[in-house]
């Protein structure tokens, strides 16, 4: 496995994968989202993290596979939240990747700032891709009037569910991660990497103190108890993470314990 700047984004090799983060845009979080913080504990995080506020990035991941093979995990938000996003395409007009050669769009879950790139005016943008995600996913958003919904509609008869653990080829399964959705799913890269979607939405706020559930979870008490063993396999296992709203410019990253919380580490 080695780091190495590709198109200006960061990549990883696991295995006979390339995985590019691609950052589709941004924004911030409002003091509200994480309503167990009081003001003064919310202002000594974000100090501490070298933060004025919840700023977040809207993360996705294009996949290179060594047999040719090409995936995306989420499409960012694309037009639904305005001119906050929509980066996307051309970052991977930048790997020389156009719509049609994406396989696969496997999607962690269906919240628009992870959906919202998959549809513009209602139709497909990947218009050759299989839509991938757990299938206690799909009732949540069916018929739904936002980008989740509208990604399913326009991708009917070409979507495959899977459950916990699916072997998904090329040494990549699906870990179900209930709670922030009831179908939210991260993936593992065989042993060694693992992408953790919206199991944190702010590092800066939840690492600290994992229990510090956000308000965009459908089930707060699942997605805490979902983060808290996801975080405790990371650190127990020495994985290298990745997630969906992971600041900066170094998008893979170990974690350590830290103070009754975790830190984030180099790789
Ligand atoms: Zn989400």
């Amino acid at each position: 496995m080695s780091a190495h700047a590709s198109s200006a984004a960061a990549t990883w090799r696991v295995g006979g994968t390339e995985i590019a983060c691609l950052v589709d845009g941004g924004g911030r979080f409002g003091a509200d989202v994480f309503p167990s913080a009081d003001d003064e504990t919310r202002a000594a995080r974000l100090a501490a993290a070298g933060l004025e506020a919840i700023d977040t990035v809207y993360n996705a991941y294009l996949l290179r596979h060594d047999d040719g093979g090409i995936d995306l995990v989420d499409t960012g938000c694309g037009t639904a939240f305005g001119d906050a996003g929509g980066a996307l395409a051309g970052q991977l007009a930048a790997f020389g990747i156009a719509p049609a050669q994406v396989n696969r769009l496997i999607m962690t879950h269906l919240h628009g700032d992870h959906a919202g790139g998959g549809t513009r005016d209602g139709a497909a943008v990947f218009p050759e891709a299989e839509l991938v995600l757990h299938a206690a996913e799909l009732p949540r958003w069916q018929g739904v009037d936002a980008p989740g919904g509208r990604l399913l509609a326009a991708m009917a008869g070409r979507i495959r569910t899977v459950a916990d653990g699916e072997d998904l080829g090329r040494d990549l399964r699906s870990w179900h991660l209930p709670g922030h959705t009831p179908g939210h799913m991260g993936l593992r890269f065989g042993e060694d990497l693992v992408l953790v979607a919206d199991i944190l939405h702010s590092e800066a706020m939840q690492l600290p103190d994992p229990a510090c559930a956000s308000r965009y979870d459908d089930d707060a008490a699942t997605a805490t108890r979902t983060r808290l063993a996801a975080l405790e396999e990371i650190v127990t296992r020495g994985l290298l993470w990745s997630g969906s709203h992971m600041l900066g410019p170094g998008k893979f990253a170990r974690l350590t314990r830290d103070a009754g919380g975790y830190r984030r580490i180099a790789p």
